[in-house]
């Protein structure tokens, strides 16, 4: 789960239309918020994924469902608010189903970052100093369910692990001989943009990549030879950015 900026609402959804929609809603309680414009809006603003699990949105058999972060059956009038929506999988959006989450703590990824609550163990997410909103998403979610998600995450960061050991391998033979590394370089962007934020599971692999002892290397072999560029800077603090910590 990664922090989610929200985006203007989409131009079409005016406040004079979210008055009707909602109207509509409340009399005949149909799928008023089942627009185009708005799920492409929500799939832009979550880079296609899960807004919870991270889950990529585009593969199949997960196709987007829109969330209704306050349950519409409890809160008719944000039915179509823009700030009540987040895109979701079918999974993430049959567990939480019709949670009360103005009494149930619970976490809206727009609104909090989520590496503020969570660390990482073992492609298994663990709430950070016990938190309770942490503890009750996870349970809900089933964030740790292990046929969905950790080997879902086991089977991106396992990959990942392995093209990180053998870049270390390659800088290693020719340390301290530029010309030599540059190539390294630019696989090393690869890998960097690879755990970036528009990837599945990225709050997962950008933390397994930080913390790994091969990219530590690597990074200070570059530093120490002049390869470590702006790009890379750039790539390697985003990446911090949704990386949780680890256990
Ligand atoms: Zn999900």
């Amino acid at each position: 789960m990664i922090f989610i900026k929200r985006t203007a609402p989409p131009k079409e959804l005016t406040d004079e239309v979210v008055k009707k929609l909602t109207n509509l809603y409340k009399e005949k309680n149909s799928s008023v918020w089942a627009k185009r414009y708005i799920k492409d809006a929500l799939l832009n603003m979550s880079h296609n994924k899960c807004c919870y699990c991270e889950a990529p949105l585009d593969q199949q058999g997960l196709y987007m469902q829109v969330e209704h972060f306050h349950p519409k059956s409890r809160y008719p009038d944000e039915v179509v608010s823009w700030d009540n929506l987040l895109p979701v999988c079918p999974t993430c959006n049959s567990r939480k189903r019709e949670l009360d989450t103005i009494k149930v703590p619970f976490i809206d990824p727009s609104e909090q970052n989520p590496q503020n609550l969570f660390t990482i163990n073992n492609y298994r997410y663990v709430p950070k100093k016990n938190n309770e909103k942490a503890r009750k998403t996870i349970e809900v979610l089933g964030l740790n369910s292990v046929d969905k998600l950790v080997l879902n995450r086991f089977a991106v960061g396992n990959a990942l692990l392995e093209r990180i050991e053998k870049l270390y391998k390659s800088v290693s033979v020719n340390q301290d001989d530029y010309n030599s590394l540059v190539p390294n370089a630019t696989e090393l962007v690869g890998v960097l943009e690879s755990v970036q934020r528009n990837n599945a599971y990225s709050a997962t692999i950008s933390s397994l990549l930080i913390n790994s002892e091969y990219y530590k290397k690597v990074k200070d072999i570059f530093k120490k030879n002049n390869v470590w560029d702006d790009d890379l800077k750039k790539l390697d603090s985003e990446a911090r950015k949704i990386a949780f910590d680890q256990l």
